[in-house]
């Protein structure tokens, strides 16, 4: 198993340690070749504007939403869930454009008011420890989207088919179920590689 994360920016080296902790192969993806022959692709926490940018920088966007289509899973993370979703408050064109959600971001305050809570997950379990820091939330879901938890009354973590889009930071804490559960979406994936499919 071959998990990615995209490595432009934020969160990356924690979700490469739960990768690896968990027995997988974790890519650092910094350029097109890194995204050949992966099962699963992560999109962590940061800044969305700045990954955005860096996305554009080093041509990574249209790979990314190409590599989409072929079904690989992906799993966003805080900005990395701001990068797939379709629609951004306040925002005349979102990033990726993958995720059927509208997110609005810096939710929960300033980043002096990080904070972590508990939160319960249809499928995953309860008492998960989730960091919020200037944390999104999903203001609402397209008919396919599964929601499977909330915090405050708010939509923080959600499925919907090959993604997996939270609110919160699960790789700044020692619970990997979340990152478990990612995995175990990205078994069902057949990685394509770049001269399989020559459409990236
Ligand atoms: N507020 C950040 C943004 O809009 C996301 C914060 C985070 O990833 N911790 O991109």
């Amino acid at each position: 198993m071959r998990i990615g994360v995209l490595a432009l920016q934020g969160a990356v080296r924690e979700h490469i340690q739960q990768i690896q902790s968990l027995g997988c192969e974790a890519i650092e993806v910094k350029s097109l070749n890194d995204l050949s022959g992966l099962n699963g692709l992560v999109l962590p926490g940061g800044e969305s504007t700045t990954m955005r940018k860096l996305l554009d920088r080093y041509q990574l966007l249209n790979p990314i939403r190409t590599l989409a289509q072929l079904g690989i899973p992906m799993f966003g993370t805080c900005a990395g869930l701001i990068l797939l979703a379709k629609e951004i408050v306040g925002k005349d064109e979102a990033h990726l454009k993958l995720m059927d959600v509208v997110i609005e971001r810096n939710s929960f305050g300033r980043q002096v008011d990080s904070f972590e809570v508990k939160i319960s997950a249809d499928q995953i379990g309860d008492a998960i420890p989730a960091v919020f820091i200037r944390a999104p939330h999903i203001v609402s879901v397209g008919p396919d989207v599964e929601i499977l938890a909330q915090y405050d009354g708010r939509i923080v973590l959600a499925k919907e088919g090959q993604y997996l889009g939270c609110s919160f930071h699960p790789e700044l804490t020692t619970d990997t179920r979340l990152m478990e559960y990612f995995i175990n979406m990205a078994k069902e994936f057949h990685p394509y590689t770049l001269a399989k499919s020559n459409s990236i």
